[in-house]
Order: structure tokens, then C-alpha cells, then sequence
């Protein structure tokens, strides 16, 4: 017989957690803002940025996911940039573009953000690799585009400093390009739900100070 008193279904937290959460704002000048949770190698998007190293032949971490997903073409695609000096085919602070082969995403923008040491010397160098990534892709003509958090893995950059520089940066190159700009939506694709809390909420609070 059924007795005793009705127990409800365990809680689910789907609602306030998980892959598949996303905020979205607006920069000042237009562009959409997307602040995402999940695995940016398949974003449907016309380019995803790779946080590479100097080297550009691949590496741990989101780079080797990339590479994982694109197929062996990307790394033949990166070998063709040439060296700027022995062992660099792409310096700190600038970006490459390749096709994105196996991908959904039609190019990757392969770009290298700083080791962390200080504020006052790495914060320049992550500023410059997300300007770098956006002026390489509007010369491609790309209108969406999904950053990972670029040196928030082993290169260790403090998360709550790292997403508010990476905003702003975004913000300034997307306003300097005036005109010229073909990118309408931005993507930040968090892997951790830690992360993705923290670009949010410099989302929210760099959207009211504007
Ligand atoms: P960096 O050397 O620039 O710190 P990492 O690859 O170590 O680069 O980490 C950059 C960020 O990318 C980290 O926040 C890491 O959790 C995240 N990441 C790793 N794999 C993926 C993925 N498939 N999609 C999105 N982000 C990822």
C-alpha cells in the first residue's frame, strides 16, 4: 500500500548552474555581448580565439582542445606564419588568423596573452592580445567572434582582474574601429562556472558604469 507523507524530488540545480548559462549585454557602440558558460570549440561562430603560445604549434589546455577539434591542418596552417624571431611565430599581445578547418568556426584567431606578474605589466600585454584578436578578425570581415579567458589558465592572471581588463579592451578596440567595424557579437565562452560568475558580474558592472 502507498503510505506515509509524499516526498518531493530531490532539488536539481539546472537552473542556477551548468553548461548552457549565458547572459547577454551590449557595448556602448552596438555590438552584442555575450557572457557564456561551456566549450568554445564548438561555437558556432566565425571565429574563435585560441589562447596560444609564442610558438603557435599547439599546446595544453584550450589551445590543445582547439587543435584536438580543428583536425592536423591547424597546426600545418600555424607552421606557415613565419618565425618573427627564432622559436616566435606570434609575440605576446598579437594575434594570427588561421581557417578553422575541422571547426564549426570558419577562422581561428590565434593570439598569446601574458605570463602574469603585475598589474602594471601584464595588464597592457592581455589588453593588447584582446585588441589584437578583434583588428585581425574586422580584416577578415568577421561579424561574430568567442574568446576563452585568454591567460586565466597556467598563466595564471587573477580572474577578477583578468575579466575586467579583458572588457574593457574589447570595448576600446570595438570603439576605435568606428565604421569599420564588422564584428556584432562578442562571446566570452568560460569553461568554469567560477569564471563565468565573474565575467558576469564585470559584465553587469561595466554595463552601468556606461
Ligand atoms: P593560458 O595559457 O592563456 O592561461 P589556458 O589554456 O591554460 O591558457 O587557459 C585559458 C582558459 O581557457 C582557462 O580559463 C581554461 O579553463 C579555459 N579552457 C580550457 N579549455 C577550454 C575549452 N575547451 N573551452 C573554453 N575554455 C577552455
Amino acid at each position: 500500500a502507498l503510505t506515509g507523507a509524499f516526498t518531493p524530488p530531490p532539488p536539481t540545480h539546472k537552473a542556477a548552474g551548468g553548461a548552457g548559462m549565458a547572459r547577454t549585454f551590449n557595448f556602448k557602440q552596438g555590438t552584442k555581448l555575450v557572457i557564456k558558460q561551456g566549450d568554445i570549440t564548438t561555437e558556432d561562430v566565425d571565429a574563435i580565439v585560441n589562447a596560444a603560445n609564442e610558438r603557435m604549434l599547439g599546446g595544453g589546455g584550450v589551445d590543445g582542445a582547439i587543435h584536438r577539434a580543428a583536425g592536423p591542418e591547424l597546426v600545418r596552417a600555424c607552421a606557415q606564419h613565419p618565425e618573427v624571431e627564432p622559436g616566435v611565430r606570434c609575440p605576446t599581445g598579437e594575434a594570427r588568423i588561421t581557417p578553422g578547418f575541422r571547426l564549426p568556426a570558419k577562422f581561428v584567431v590565434h593570439t598569446v596573452g601574458p605570463i602574469y606578474e603585475n598589474d602594471r605589466e601584464s595588464a597592457p600585454l592581455l589588453a593588447a592580445a584582446y585588441r589584437s584578436s578583434i583588428k585581425v578578425a574586422q580584416e577578415s570581415g568577421v561579424g561574430s567572434i568567442s574568446f576563452p579567458g585568454i591567460s586565466t589558465g597556467v598563466f595564471g592572471y587573477p580572474w577578477d582582474k583578468a575579466a575586467q581588463v579583458s572588457l574593457e579592451a574589447v570595448d576600446a578596440a570595438l570603439s576605435e574601429a568606428g565604421e569599420a567595424n564588422s564584428v556584432r557579437e562578442v562571446r566570452f565562452v568560460l569553461f568554469g562556472q567560477k569564471l563565468y560568475d565573474i565575467f558576469v558580474a564585470e559584465a553587469e558592472a561595466f554595463t552601468a558604469k556606461e
